[in-house]
């Protein structure tokens, strides 16, 4: 094994799995986590938590690691610390390479409006909706102005401060399987979606309930990024960790 570790940003389902399996192939390998979620799934490897104060952090921390190659698999709509991965590892000139899932395309039978923000996700809500707000803490505020709007508002942790918002109510839970979603949709009576194309499979169970529901789908599209290496899949990062760094 390699003493020069791999760091992994991560926080998505991809960079537990490149974990793990950069792991079974003998790397060392930190895995960095923002520390949002309370009870975060168990990760193989060294594991690091909190943010590295910018991307002069990352580059300290960077040096004092020795780490040989970065890999920014976090979130599609995680834009700071993607910058700051760039900006760092132009910096210090390591190998680096970015896993982004590729987005969800409509297929026959979904009802999906592209919006490209929050604030177009809010006013394309039609009046007395009722709305499965699929979306972080950090992203409900915007839709406080919409007092004529029942949320149903669907989060892993509870919400550290009140919601702010007129008329909702709170649902702990994940995404469940789609028989499991559909049920859910029914149940709620939801009329309207709104989510991110975060892209991936966890998430996906709700769109495909939405289908064959025929509940129209307020997506909003992922932010434009700065330009770098980027590969779709932990299998494609794997083999090009094998071509970039030589094991003894
Ligand atoms: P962000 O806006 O891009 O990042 C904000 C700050 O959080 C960064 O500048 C950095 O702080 C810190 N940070 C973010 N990811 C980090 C990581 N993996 N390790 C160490 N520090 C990190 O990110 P975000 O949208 O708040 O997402 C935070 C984390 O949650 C990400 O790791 C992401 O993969 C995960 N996640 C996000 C979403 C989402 O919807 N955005 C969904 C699922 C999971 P410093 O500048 O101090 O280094």
């Amino acid at each position: 094994m390699s003493d020069r570790p791999i760091l992994i940003l991560g926080g998505t389902a991809e960079a537990s799995r490149l974990a793990s399996q950069l792991i079974a192939r003998n790397y060392r390998v930190i895995s960095s986590l923002a520390g949002r979620t309370r009870n975060p799934a168990k990760l193989e490897g060294e594991v690091r938590i909190g943010g590295f104060g910018g991307a002069r952090g990352l580059i300290a921390y960077i040096a004092s690691q020795d780490v040989s190659l970065l890999i920014d698999a976090t979130h599609p709509f995680a834009m700071q610390i993607s910058d700051n991965a760039i900006l760092a590892a132009a910096s210090t000139g390591i190998l680096f390479v970015r896993l982004d899932r590729p987005a969800w395309h409509p297929k026959p039978g979904d009802k999906w409006s592209i919006v490209s923000s929050l604030e177009e996700a809010v006013s394309a809500i039609p009046p007395r909706a009722r709305v499965l707000l699929a979306l972080g803490r950090q992203h409900i505020a915007p839709f406080s102005r919409r007092g004529d709007v029942h949320f149903v508002v669907r989060m892993i942790d509870p919400p550290e401060v009140p919601l702010d918002l007129v008329d909702f109510e709170l649902e702990l839970s994940r995404p469940g399987k789609t028989e499991d979603e559909v049920a859910f949709l029914t149940g709620k009576r939801i009329t309207h979606i709104i989510c991110r194309n975060s892209g991936g499979s966890a998430s996906y169970t709700k769109i495909k309930a939405a289908r064959d529901l025929g509940v129209p789908i307020i997506m909003i599209d992922r932010p434009a990024r700065r330009e770098a290496h980027v590969l779709p899949d932990v299998e494609s990062v794997l083999a090009f960790v094998d071509e970039a760094i030589s094991l003894p």
